[in-house]
Order: C-alpha cells, then structure tokens, then sequence
C-alpha cells in the first residue's frame, strides 16, 4: 500500500511506470495467507517487485515500449517473473524503457519518457530507466532490468542505484524479448548490493527453457554481499584499472569520483594494478554491428500477424502492404535505423566486412579480459562517461547516445558480470556517479563480495 500510495504521488513527475498491476494488493494479502498456511517462504517474500517491460507478464500488459505491441498480453510469464512469483514476491508494475531496450535515455519510449527523480529535467539512463527511475524515487524497493550493452548499469550509474548484469547464461532470458541475443542478460536492480544479492538468488540458475542457460550450481548472492559488508575482503584484492580509459572523456566529476573510490579502495587494502584493454576502445563500434545483426533478426517475428498492432490499408492490400504498413506506424525511429544498419550488416557480400570484422573485434576482447584476468581480482571503471544528461540533449545525435555505453558495452560482448554501484556525488553538478566492477565468467559472487564492501 505504501508503494502504491507513493507511485500516485510521484510518478506522474517520474513516469517510472507503464502500468501499475491492479491486483498487487491481492496477490500481498495471498502473500499473507500462504505464510499463515505455515508455507516456508523465501527472506523477501511479501516485498514488491517493479518489473522492465522487456519481460513477459500474463497478468500484465507487455509492450516493451512499443507502439508495436500495444495491448499485447502474454499466455505466459518469463522465467524470472515466474520464479519472483514463487518466492513470494509481489508485482508491482511495468517500468518505461526504450523500445525494444534500444537508447540509453529511456527517451526512445514510444510512451513518453521516464524522468529522472534526482532532477526531473535529467535522463534516467536507458534503457531501463523506468526501473531505475521506480527504485530511486522509492516506489519500488527492488525491481528487474536487462542488459544488452549497459541498460542496467548506466541506469543505475545516473541515479544512484545498484544495477548488476550477471554472467551471460547466469539468468534465464526465457520470457524476456530479445534483442540481442548474444548479449541480453536479465538482473537485479536495487539501493543496495544486498537487495540486489537477494533478488538475483531468487531469478538466477539453470533453466532448462533457455539454450544458453548455464548448469552451474550458484553460490548465494546473498551471503556474498554479507561477507563483502562484513569481512575484510578488500584486503590484498587486485584491483585492476585499465591504462587506455583515464584519457577517454569522463566528466571531470566523474573522474574524480572514481580516484576517490580508488584510494579508498587502496586505504583498505586493496592493489590497484594497471592493465592493458587495446581493443576496448572498439567495443562500442563492434556492438553496433553484432547488436543491429541480432535484432534486425529478432524483430522480423513483429509482422503484423503473430503479435500486437496490425494495420491494413485500404483498398485491397497483400499481406506485405499490411506488414509494411504495421511495421512503419509501430516502429520508432531508433529501432527502424537498427534494423536496416543490421540487415545491411548481414547482406550478401557486405557480411564478411562488417559482422564477420565485428566477431573478430568480440573475440578479441574476449582475449583482453581473459589477459586481465590473469592479474586482477577484479576490473574497475567509473561506470559511464557523464552523469544524468538534460532530456533532449542527446536525441538527434544517435552516435553521441551509444558513446554512453563505451564502458559496459565490454562486458556484454564478453559474457563477463558487472556491477554498478553509487561512488558518490559529482563535485561538479551534485548528480550521483558510480563505480563498475568487472569479473570473470562463473564469479559473480565476487562482485557481490567488492561492492558491498566498498558501499
Ligand atoms: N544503450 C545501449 C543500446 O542502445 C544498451 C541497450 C541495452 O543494454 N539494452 O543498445
């Protein structure tokens, strides 16, 4: 109720929600009665969950921020709502997002924009902005975002959130509309490392539903962020800092904030180690070759027949005339110049230059974490290059709006785990800055670990 009564007070400010679920109050009070029941319920059980709306919800609408799939309601619930729903924890909502979770503003929402709560004239970050938006302003305690290049991290990064991107195949993408498959990872998004632990015990482990869904049997995310706040766990870690980033263009408060983080890191004990990433500085152009690939391939499925909106001109139309004609009025444009840059990437004769070069330039960065790797316990880097930047700043200057993700974007093309956590305030605007951990594949305890230490 407290929840409730909150998104009513602010988020006509915010716009953090798509939909707010009617039956939340219900789904508490059964909450309530399974534990009366005398049902052992999990530690979070009774708590509400905001929810992205790139993941499928059967009591909810799911529209991932398209005009495309207004009013689609789906038969079945992704694995990490289904899983949340086990444990006990209540759906709150559906949060904005960038359609298709393309943009890094949540200004791409076909539905409008999310704000952000600590200057409602700032960007969120995106794509998730909605869930990172929901937990800042406490309208949600914990919500759920996904990651294809950054939509968790840099989300949190701007509004003083915690956001984790598991190993790629550490959560279930079963039920979460792709849009890169080859790096699209669902995870927690929350106030502290803790909570996110908590919620990434409940969604994470093997699901059978998802080809790329690791077998591994994971330690508690949980008890790794109580070790991490608790231990001494910073002493002797290797701390890895990366020689090609300082140079790169963060904003002053930025950069000062993530050497402040460093010495404290340091002042506990920690090494920082410098090491060699060459081939980062490509990361941003390979994924936008791999990423508009993927999804130009992922979105043929909205063809006006299968799912959502459908228009039919008049007179007596084809079915491509009606495809085309759905197509155009429910794509924005940010997914349209994806879908022909990635169509294009992959035709007949052009394949081998661009997505072919893009998969060597992945593989090579592969290669510069698993060097990393061999030296450092951890990599650090101030999650994005600026903070919370003013709505419309960016819009119609696309290259500028993918510079954002050129720290997280590694990390999806690599598989690896990452962690953004608040460093602090930028001595230059007030705004919340934060710091990225990054870890081998399998380790993402590790970060738990680090995070909750340095929190
Ligand atoms: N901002 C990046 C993009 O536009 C990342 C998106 C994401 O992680 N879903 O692709």
């Amino acid at each position: 109720r407290a929840h409730l009564d909150r998104i009513a007070a602010v988020d006509g400010d915010v716009h953090a929600f798509l939909h707010v679920n009617e039956g939340a109050l219900a789904a508490a009070a059964d909450i309530d009665a399974r534990r009366a029941a005398g049902e052992q319920l999990g530690p979070i059980a009774g708590v509400p969950l905001a929810i992205k709306d790139v993941l499928v919800t059967t009591d909810q609408p799911t529209t991932s921020g398209s005009r495309i799939l207004e009013g689609y309601r789906s038969p079945y619930d992704a694995t990490v709502v289904a899983r949340s729903r086990a444990a006990g924890l209540v759906p709150l909502g559906k949060t904005n997002m960038d359609e298709f979770a393309m943009g890094s503003s949540t200004e791409h929402s076909a539905y409008g924009p999310t704000r952000n709560p600590w200057d409602l004239d700032r960007i969120p970050g995106g794509s998730g902005g909605g869930s990172a938006a929901a937990v800042a302003a406490f309208e949600a305690p914990l919500a759920l975002g996904s990651d294809t290049g950054g939509s968790i991290r840099q989300p949190a990064h701007v509004t003083g959130t915690v956001g984790v991107k598991p190993t790629y195949g550490g959560v279930s993408r079963y039920g979460a509309i792709a849009l890169a498959s080859s790096l699209d990872q669902v995870g927690p998004v929350t106030r502290t490392v803790l909570d996110a632990g908590l919620l990434h015990d409940v969604i994470g482990g093997h699901d059978p539903q998802d080809s790329t869904s690791l077998t591994d049997a994971w330690p508690s995310f949980a008890d790794a962020a109580r070790e991490g706040a608790r231990g001494d766990v910073l002493k002797g870690l290797k701390v890895g800092v990366i020689r090609e980033l300082p140079d790169s263009g963060f904003d002053p408060g930025v950069a000062a904030s993530f050497r402040a983080s460093l010495a404290l890191l340091e002042a506990h004990g920690a090494e920082l180690v410098e090491i060699g990433a060459p081939h980062f500085e490509y990361g941003v152009a390979a994924y936008y070759l791999v990423l508009p690939a993927e999804a130009s391939s992922n979105l043929a499925k909205f063809d006006s027949v299968r799912f959502g909106l459908r228009i039919t001109p008049d007179g007596t139309p084809t079915v491509e005339d009606v495809m085309s004609a759905t197509r155009d009025a429910g794509f924005g444009d940010e997914v349209k110049r994806r879908i022909i840059l990635g169509t294009y990437a992959l035709s007949a004769g052009y394949y081998d230059a661009y997505y072919g070069s893009a998969q060597k330039v992945r593989t090579l960065i592969q290669q510069d974490f698993a060097t990393a790797f061999a030296d450092v316990d951890v990599i650090a880097t101030p999650t994005a290059p600026t903070t919370a930047f003013k709505l419309g700043e960016q819009l119609d200057d696309p290259l500028q709006m993918y510079l954002n993700d050129f720290t997280t974007i590694p990390a999806n093309l690599a598989g690896v785990p990452g962690i953004s956590i608040p460093s602090g305030l930028s001595d230059d605007d007030g705004l919340p800055v934060g710091i990225q951990f990054l870890a081998p594949a399998r380790e993402d305890a590790r970060l738990y670990r680090v995070g909750a230490a340095l929190e």
